[in-house]
């Protein structure tokens, strides 16, 4: 069979890449080897978002008696929780499922592998096509921890099916997914203790924004570690023990469970990528901004890449390769990354878009930056959320907002309004003139922009 473009992979990138393809009136075959659903619905975004839901409302129960409420007794039943997540993610995968199997592009259920730069093999089928889009997202990586193989772990896979808690767990990891799992079983009830090698938790982001979470995550009972070695696993009777390095002193931590969360490694594996000519770089798939990789008609999207392991980026990225492989008699698209956000879902919350400091530092990219603590705000006092603030990076001549970052409560929707200022090129002034209701959350994006705009160059 001969197709114009072929997707490998039905994910949140494959599916926008096969759906762009299609619109743009190219003849499409889309292929994945299942379950159909792809990571943000299966065992990624979707699930990690419903289970945190219950940790968040199990929180609140705790706080009962400080919005004048009587005490109430909070407990888990891991069992229901996952049944409530299973119930969810089913509904959400059949409706993708469905996408899938829309007669509009022709969707072969197996593996793909190449056979040459122009046809992959499926089953027993040989398929051929113009231009291919390789979408086959990550998988937990390997890490070289002396005796962690051994003395087994899970992954953020286990986590989110698990029936059952453990009395405690050690997390190795910060990132997103090491972090927000281990404050959803410290909220249930497990003993959490979390090891992470860098100085702060969230190493990607500017430590200010780490601060209030690691705040928080002790508050709650919680073990932090960061700034540590970790030199080994060992296991025995009592369970799994992390020999680790902190602060020039040898430590160690006994827990039931190991939660091994120190990320994820593109997943190529079986693809046979050699017999279509196409480059791999530590692991991961190089691509160009318009999403090629060294073999222009073939291009990669989504986690594959290994360029930002999120959703709405991988959607962008297949959208883009997909008019770049079905029009080529068009000016080419491509990734505009001024507006890369980043969000974890925390208590309290991190939303991010744009230059970080980190970046502006590492450029020599000239920046003004303000922020705005939540525990100075009228509506986060009302609700009893005081936790974070909120920062802006601007060019110090035009005001311009480079860079926008909220930890706090709803900070995951409250990036949007940012998100929208930047698309437009807004500037601190810009954000001064746009009403915000009285009492909001919202309010509060505008007071670092008022102290930028005193400082800007030209006023
Ligand atoms: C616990 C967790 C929580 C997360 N939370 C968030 C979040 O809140 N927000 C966010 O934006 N991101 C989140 N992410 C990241 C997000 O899930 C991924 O970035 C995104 O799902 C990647 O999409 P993708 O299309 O690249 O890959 P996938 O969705 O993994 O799709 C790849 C598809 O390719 C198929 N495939 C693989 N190899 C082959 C082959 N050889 N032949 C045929 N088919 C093949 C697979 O079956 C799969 O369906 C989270 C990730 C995890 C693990």
């Amino acid at each position: 069979m001969n197709y114009d473009v072929i997707v490998i992979g039905g994910g949140s990138a494959g599916y926008a890449a096969a759906h762009a393809a299609q619109t743009a009136g190219a003849r499409v075959a889309i292929i994945d080897r299942g379950p159909l659903g792809g990571l943000c619905i299966l065992r990624g975004c979707m699930p990690s978002k419903i289970v945190l839901r219950s940790a968040e409302v199990m929180a609140l129960m705790r706080r009962a008696e400080e919005f004048g409420l009587l005490p109430v007794k909070a407990g888990a039943d891991p069992a229901a929780i996952n049944d409530r997540k299973n119930r969810l993610i089913r509904q959400f995968a059949e409706y993708r499922a469905e996408q899938l199997r829309d007669p509009r592009f022709t969707l072969y259920e197996e593996g793909a592998s190449f056979l040459s730069p122009r046809e992959v093999r499926v089953g027993a089928d040989t398929l051929s096509a113009k231009s291919f889009i390789i979408a086959t997202g990550s998988t937990v990586a390997d890490f070289p921890v002396p005796g962690l193989r051994e003395s087994g772990y899970i992954t953020s896979d286990d986590a989110l099916a698990m029936r059952e808690t453990p009395r405690s767990m050690i997390v190795l990891g910060a990132g997103p997914v090491a972090v927000e799992l281990a404050q959803f079983f410290c909220r249930v009830g497990v003993r959490v203790t979390l090891i992470q090698r860098s100085g702060h938790i969230l190493s990607k982001g500017d430590e200010d924004l780490a601060r209030p979470v690691e705040a928080r995550l002790r508050e709650e009972g919680m073990a932090v570690y960061t700034g540590t070695q970790l030199r080994r696993i060992s296991s025995g009777s009592g369970g799994r023990t992390a020999h680790f390095t902190h602060r020039g002193e040898e430590k160690t931590v006994t827990a039931e469970i190991v939660l091994q969360a120190l990320g994820r490694r593109p997943c190529i594996d079986g693809l046979n990528l050699e017999a279509a000519g196409v480059a791999v770089e530590k692991g991961r798939i190089p691509v160009d901004a318009e999403m090629r990789t060294n073999q222009p008609h073939i291009f990669a999207v989504g986690d594959v890449n290994g360029l930002h392991e999120v959703v709405h980026i991988a959607i962008q990225q297949g959208e883009i390769a997909a008019y770049n492989a079905a029009c080529p008699d068009q000016p080419p698209r491509s990734l505009d990354e001024r507006l890369k956000t980043a969000i974890v879902f925390t208590d309290p919350q991190v939303a991010s878009v744009g230059l970080t400091e980190k970046e502006c530092r590492t450029n020599n990219i000239p920046y003004l930056a303000a922020s705005y603590p939540f525990n100075d705000h009228g509506k986060s006092i009302c609700l009893g959320e005081t936790h974070g603030h909120v920062k802006y990076l601007c060019r110090p001549r035009t005001g311009e907002i480079i860079g926008a970052h909220i930890v706090g409560p709803q900070a995951a929707e409250m990036i949007h309004e940012l998100i929208a200022v930047m698309y437009y090129r807004g500037t601190v002034n810009d954000l001064l003139h746009i009403p915000h209701y009285h009492p909001t959350l919202s309010e509060i994006l505008t007071y670092p922009a008022e102290e930028l705009a005193g400082k800007l160059e030209c006023r």
